[in-house]
């Protein structure tokens, strides 16, 4: 199998943490990034001081047009891919269904789950067997809000990542047999950026009175889910999501 691991949404958070330790257990990674190209240089250096290969990739997962140039780039530059890892992800500030507007709407589905479609759609034409290739592993990054629902803060944000688990299951088991494996990992409360985007930087640990294990998770602790479910020692999981969230 290919060891050329695409992850979208890397500069960063879960996706910084899950570059640097796929990269230490063999992962040749490509680092995309959308607009900190500064970030996205910082996760490869820190990659290739380690002895690891990386190389950054500026995209809008947003964007078809994007996901077609930068799949075109990493076939060039990196060579066959053999993982892929949906983690580009973005939620809004707090708002309640009805005080939430069309563009909002559109901007956060079509992030969240048409950029995960798309990207899973070339990273299929690139490693299923039926299309020619050697099989591969995808993981998808859900959230534990695909449970919760989100009421009173983003039912939107919640709701791109209840299609995201319906679409794990359905593409597991669509491509089971061509040698590619699906899964997904829904994280709880974790300390990154993505709150300050959503207008509360401080959330996880304001929150973290209702996680039993009563404190945020590290974005290191939800990257060792997602690199073990992109391995060979999880080799008969296909279809499941794993829960990273301390209970919650
Ligand atoms: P983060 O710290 O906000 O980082 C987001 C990353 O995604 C950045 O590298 C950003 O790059 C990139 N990105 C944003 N929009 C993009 C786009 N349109 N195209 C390509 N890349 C894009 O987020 P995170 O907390 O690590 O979250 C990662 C994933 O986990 C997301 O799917 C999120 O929904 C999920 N998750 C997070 C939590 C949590 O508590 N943190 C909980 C549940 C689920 P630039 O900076 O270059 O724009």
């Amino acid at each position: 199998m290919s060891r050329v691991l695409l992850i979208t949404g890397a500069s960063r958070g879960i996706g910084a943490a899950t570059a640097v330790l796929a990269a230490q257990q063999g992962w040749a990674v490509a680092v995309n990034y959308t607009r900190d190209a500064q970030a996205a240089d910082h996760v490869v250096q820190e990659i290739r001081a380690q002895g690891g290969q990386a190389q950054a990739f500026q995209a809008d997962v947003g964007i078809e047009a994007d996901i077609d140039r930068l799949f075109k780039s990493v076939d060039k530059e990196m060579g066959l891919l053999g993982g892929l890892v949906n983690n580009a992800g973005v939620l809004d500030v707090t708002a309640r269904v009805d005080n939430t507007s069309w563009e909002r709407l559109e901007r956060i589905m079509r992030i969240n789950v048409l950029g995960s479609f798309a990207c899973a759609k070339q990273a299929v034409l690139r490693m299923s067997t039926a299309h020619g290739g050697k099989g591969g592993s995808i993981v998808n990054l859900s959230s534990a809000a695909a449970k919760l629902g989100a009421p009173g803060q983003y039912v939107d944000y919640a709701a791109s990542k209840g299609a995201i688990d319906t679409f794990t299951i359905g593409l597991a088991k669509e491509v089971a047999a061509e040698g590619i494996r699906v899964n997904g990992v829904r994280p709880g409360l974790i300390l990154t950026d993505i709150h300050a985007s959503g207008g509360i930087p401080d959330r996880a640990h304001q929150l973290a009175h209702q996680v039993p294990m009563q404190r945020p998770g590290t974005a290191m602790e939800v990257a060792q889910a997602i690199v073990w479910l992109l391995s060979d020692a999880a080799a008969y999981v296909t279809g499941t999501n794993i829960d990273v969230g301390g209970g919650r």
